[in-house]
C-alpha cells in the first residue's frame, strides 16, 4: 500500500481569496496577498493542497456546479500567474438546509462543520488525515479540521460582518484552532515549523 500523504485544507473565500460573499462572477476574484508564495511553500515541503468550501451560491440557485468549477479554474489561473503552485483537489458542498433548489436541500455530511469533504478528500489522495492541517477563516473551518482529525489554523483575513453560517445542528463552541495567525503566508510558517 502506498504511503499516505499529509495535506493542507484551505478554505477558499476569505483564506484564498477575497471573501466578497456569494462570489458568482470570475472577475470578481482577488487572490489575497502572500497566498501564492505560501501555497508554493507547502507544496515543495510535501503537502497535497485541497481546497474544501461551502458553496452556498448552487444552493440558492445562482450558480450551477458547473459554473464554481470555473470560478475555480479562474482562480487557479490567477494563483499561477502569480507564481503559485498547481492545486490538487477543490471539492465543495453545493447543499444547504434551506436551499432555494429542492434538490440541494439536504442535511448533508459535506457541508462545514461535518468533516465530509475531507474525508471524501482523504479517500480520493490516500490522504494522511493526522499529518494534516485545515486553515480556514471561520469557527465552521476550523470544527470540520478538528473533526476530520487535523490541526486547525484560524486565519483572520476574512470578513465577518455577513451572517453567520446556518447550520442544522448547535455549533460546538468548545472547539479552538490550534494556532490562530493573520494570514494563509503565517498559518503556512507555523505549520512548517511544527509539523
Ligand atoms: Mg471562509
Ligand atoms: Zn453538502
Amino acid at each position: 500500500m502506498a504511503e499516505r500523504l499529509p495535506a493542507v485544507f484551505l478554505d477558499r473565500d476569505g483564506v484564498l481569496i477575497k471573501d466578497i460573499h456569494l462570489l458568482t462572477n470570475p472577475e470578481d476574484i482577488r487572490v489575497l496577498e502572500g497566498v501564492p508564495q505560501a501555497l508554493r511553500s507547502l507544496k515543495q515541503a510535501g503537502f497535497k493542497l485541497i481546497v474544501v468550501s461551502n458553496q452556498t451560491v448552487v444552493a440558492r440557485g445562482l450558480l450551477t456546479e458547473q459554473e464554481v468549477y470555473a470560478i475555480n479554474a479562474e482562480m487557479e489561473r490567477l494563483l499561477k500567474q502569480a507564481g503559485g503552485p498547481h492545486l490538487d483537489g477543490f471539492y465543495f458542498c453545493p447543499h444547504h438546509p434551506n436551499a432555494t433548489l429542492p434538490a440541494y436541500r439536504i442535511a448533508c455530511e459535506c457541508r462545514k462543520p461535518r468533516p465530509g469533504l475531507l474525508l471524501r478528500a482523504a479517500g480520493e489522495h490516500n490522504l494522511d488525515l493526522s499529518a494534516s492541517f485545515m486553515v480556514g477563516d471561520r469557527i465552521t473551518d476550523i470544527i470540520a479540521g478538528a473533526r476530520a482529525g487535523c490541526r486547525t489554523v484560524l486565519v483572520q483575513t476574512g470578513k465577518h460582518v455577513e451572517p453567520p453560517i446556518e447550520t442544522v445542528e448547535p455549533l460546538d463552541e468548545l472547539v479552538q484552532s490550534d494556532h490562530v495567525c493573520a494570514d494563509l503566508k503565517a498559518a503556512a510558517e507555523w505549520i512548517l515549523q511544527v509539523r
